[in-house]
């Protein structure tokens, strides 16, 4: 017998994890829309249109500025491969999970990654990292995560560039949850090369990776000794197609539709502008923090340095940590992150990121964890 096979049609949630956050149906919208060519002249000018609104989203005027077709990790190893040869060495400060991943791909590069550890839930020291550079006067860049997704800590990545800068190191940052949602200047802070995601603050499906590399960093890029080892993701390729106007050169079939996508989401945060964007980040943590209080839950991250579209909020003694995920899940169609490495089962990760940074989903979360928690 045939097997039969049915359509998928996925629960509705609400995505208040570590991401994917809620998508904006506009953006859902704009995804069904037809497919075209990836070389018709229509969505080449698509195309063009995104690369605009990136160098907004990114504050800058990188010409090397678009979505790597693949995940956050892509656009993360896409910097890497490219500006890293056999026998550089990078600094790489690590409070977290992703600055270990960093640390990952400096070494398969070929380079050495000197680490700059500092205690999860902590930012990254400023004094540890300028030893370091004293240390290393060969080092040729300094690597870091903006928004540590796994502790909610937000690292002070204009302090940290200013620092690198002032060593001569390229700076390359991580910025997967904080586009969209916390101050970010790529040019105001000097940041050479950079890396976000698509599914965190901006709402839009997981997939493609924004990237940007300063002129600086093309430099680099351009006096390579060796072939970058990717061939996917070398910039010199892959630039033939993204390229400014002029011919465009087929490299891959891009992913049409979530260009379309990303160009909807990256419309959506011009509208509503960046400092309101990040104003309404901050603005709803508050909620969040209010409201969870107000029940004894505490957050584990000291203000000053807390991101506020990823709470990291303690699980409360004799509270069963999957037992709470599951019900809310179960019963409320919510969906809360687990803790990470040293921080599983003692902390939930609670996301409010770009469309689900709302005062609706706010009380929606308050209300459920209330419940289950009685
Ligand atoms: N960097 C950070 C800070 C992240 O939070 C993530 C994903 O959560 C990544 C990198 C990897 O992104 P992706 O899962 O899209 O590959």
């Amino acid at each position: 017998m045939k097997a039969q096979f049915n359509t998928f049609i996925p629960p509705i949630r609400t995505l208040m994890g570590p991401g994917p956050s809620d998508v904006d149906p506009r953006i859902l919208n704009a995804l069904s829309r037809p497919t075209v060519g990836h070389l018709d002249p229509a969505f080449i000018q698509l195309m063009d249109e995104v690369k605009l609104l990136l160098q907004y989203a990114f504050q800058t005027e990188n010409q090397l500025t678009m979505p790597v077709s693949a995940p956050g990790s892509a656009g993360m190893e896409s910097v890497f491969v490219n500006l890293l040869e056999p026998g550089d060495k990078v600094i790489v400060c690590q409070n977290g999970v992703f600055g270990g991943r960093m640390q990952q791909n400096v070494i398969r590069c070929g380079a050495t990654a000197v680490m700059v550890q500092d205690a999860w839930g902590k930012p990254t020291d400023l004094h540890k990292l300028e030893d370091a550079l004293k240390a290393n006067p060969d080092a040729k860049a300094v690597a870091f995560v903006h928004a540590e997704t796994s502790t909610g800590v937000r690292n002070d990545a204009k302090s940290m560039c200013a620092l690198a800068k002032q060593y001569d190191c390229l700076t390359i940052v991580d910025a997967v949850t904080s586009l969209g949602g916390i101050d970010l200047d790529v040019d105001g802070w000097q940041v050479d090369a950079i890396y976000s995601g698509t599914q965190k603050c901006l709402s839009c499906v997981p997939g493609l990776s924004p990237i940007s590399f300063s002129p600086q960093a093309v430099d680099v890029i351009k006096n390579r000794k060796t072939k970058v080892q990717s061939w996917f993701l070398d910039m010199e390729l892959v630039m033939a197609y993204w390229g400014q106007g002029g011919k465009r050169a087929y490299h891959h079939t891009a992913p049409v539709n979530s260009i379309y996508a990303l160009h909807e989401s990256l419309r959506i945060l011009h509208e509503e502008g960046l400092q309101a964007a990040w104003q309404r980040h901050a603005d709803m943590h508050l909620a969040l923090k209010a409201g969870l209080e107000n029940i004894g839950l505490e957050f584990m991250v000291e203000e000053t340095y807390r991101l506020p579209q990823l709470n990291l909020v303690g699980i409360p003694d004799g509270v069963e940590d999957a037992k709470i995920r599951v019900q809310l899940l179960n019963e409320f169609d919510l969906e809360i992150g687990a803790g990470l490495g040293e921080l599983a089962g003692k902390a939930w990760r609670i996301g409010l990121m770009g469309y689900g940074s709302n005062r609706k989903n706010v009380d929606y979360c308050v209300n459920a964890l209330t419940s289950v928690l009685k």
